[in-house]
């Protein structure tokens, strides 16, 4: 399959070409043909399988036709973070060289006004967070009943960070003939539920299944001490036992650890820079261009940085914590042996942690091996009697599961930009408040569930 053989029009071709793409990811051969034919599409891919591509190249080739208009957008980007928003601009402006359009980016951390400005001159394409979209909506700036086609990007992660019903809000105001593309990287239940009311009819696209690793990634887990200066020495041992390292992304469960992290390892002489979601947005894009330009070689990251950030050749992943949700493992050592490139995966496991060990190796379906020391048996607690003789996975099967503490300040990456609250009476009931996915260090989802979904997004089907 060529890209020529999608239906993409010359322009897009043109510049498909001059951004060195050869030949279409399979979710760019499945997704392209059946936007272009404005067709809905549901897409179970993860970042590194080119679905940005996926959207942005059927959209350039729809937009030839038409034009902006002032304060009405043609099109609709949601992206869970600032910096997809911003990737995702980047695409556009690669891949649409050919193209004039006017693209829009309405992110938090930057001036309201400018934004506003330009979308009054009329934008054909606005990528937004969902906040900061809602916040120029209700100010009056921006007009959606020009939509005619929405992207929900990275919905899990929109669903983690509690934008599910800032998005149900947005999608009131949208067409209600317009054409949505759903990209996704895993697919709970709470988003298999929302795609039914947000898509019409859709075509389901999938590229490789999220829960098989890859198999250029060798992954490992070690024995690490539960105390947390020794377990930063551990990583420090660790660290430079490994000396084939490009660069690494090193993943803690909370902004304060990752704080501490990257105190503790620069103080001891590593090139470390922090990325969490608490930082303003200009130093978080620093940090990013540094670790991309080699300036930086450790990033210390809490899951803000697992999804969405185009890191390519990162050589190692360290996990000081193990993920408290087992996707979020996929999602962090995703971030090495991408492209077939050899990648190392190493994960550091106390005893605490063993639930959460068994969760991941049972979603990717294999066990991971330890790396050094083999944890022997332990009492679970000092207290406790010994328990009775395991297997050499004694780790992975606890007689008493002890419980992980509750996290002192939780991370809360995209706390909505929002700037003014939502007008009262168009809040959404938050009564049956559903189960966080990541408890407990997870946000709020803010009460969505199938049952509080207004019915207007219970749409009838369209004929293709
Ligand atoms: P994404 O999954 O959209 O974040 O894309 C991951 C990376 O793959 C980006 O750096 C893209 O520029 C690159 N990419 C997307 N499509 C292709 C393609 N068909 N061939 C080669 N690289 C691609």
């Amino acid at each position: 399959m060529s890209f020529a053989e999608l239906g993409l029009s010359p322009k897009v071709l043109d510049a498909v070409t001059a951004a060195g793409f050869s030949t279409p990811t399979p979710i760019q051969a499945q997704a392209i043909p059946h936007a272009l034919q404005r067709k809905d599409v549901l897409g179970l891919a993860q970042t590194g399988s080119g679905k940005t591509a996926a959207f942005v190249l059927p959209m350039l080739t729809l937009l030839e036709k038409g034009r902006a208009r002032a304060r009405m957008p043609r099109t609709l980007i949601l992206e869970p973070t600032r910096e997809l928003a911003v990737q995702v601009r980047d695409a556009f402006e690669t891949l649409g060289k050919n193209h004039r359009l006017t693209v829009a980016l309405l992110i938090g951390g930057v001036s309201f006004d400018d934004q506003a400005a330009k979308i009054d001159r009329g934008a054909d394409v606005v990528i937004a967070t969902p906040g900061r979209l809602l916040d120029h909506f209700e100010r009056g700036k921006l007009l959606l009943t020009g939509v005619e086609l929405l992207v929900i990007d990275e919905a899990d992660r929109m669903l983690d960070m509690g934008f599910i019903p800032d998005i149900e809000r947005i999608c009131k105001t949208l067409p209600f003939t317009r054409q949505t593309l759903f990209f996704s990287a895993t697919m709970p239940s709470e988003i298999q539920r929302i795609t039914g009311q947000f898509l019409h009819n859709p075509e389901r696209v999938e590229a490789t299944p999220l829960s098989s690793t890859v198999a250029s990634l060798e992954q490992w887990v070690v024995k690490a001490p539960h105390d947390a200066k020794d377990k930063r020495e551990k990583l420090r041992q660790l660290m430079r036992s490994q000396t084939n390292i490009k660069n690494a992304i090193v993943f803690a469960n909370r902004k304060t650890t990752v704080a501490l992290l990257e105190t503790s390892l620069k103080r001891h002489g590593f090139n470390a820079a922090a990325l969490h979601g608490d930082m303003d947005q200009s130093a978080r894009l620093k940090t990013l261009s540094a670790f991309r330009g080699g300036e930086v070689t450790y990033l210390i990251a809490s899951d803000v940085a697992a999804r969405g950030l185009d890191i390519p050749e990162v050589s190692h992943v360290f996990n000081y914590d193990v993920p408290i949700h087992a996707e979020d493992y996929v999602h962090r050592v995703g971030r090495t042996g991408r492209a077939g490139r050899e990648g190392h995966a190493f994960s550091m496991v106390s005893k605490l942690d063993t639930k959460h060990l068994k969760a991941i190796e049972q979603l990717i379906k294999k066990e991971i091996a330890w790396f050094g020391d083999v944890p022997k048996e332990e009492p679970a607690e000092a207290h406790e009697e010994r328990p009775k003789r395991q297997s050499s996975r004694a780790a992975a099967k606890p007689e008493r599961q002890p419980k992980p503490e509750r996290p002192a300040k939780p991370e809360r990456q995209a706390k909505p930009e929002r700037e003014r609250a939502a007008p009262k009476t168009e809040k959404p009931q938050r009564s049956h408040r559903p189960e966080p996915r990541h408890l407990p260090d997870a946000p709020d989802t803010g009460g969505f569930h199938s049952g509080n979904m207004p019915a207007f997004l219970a749409r009838p089907v369209r004929s293709a």
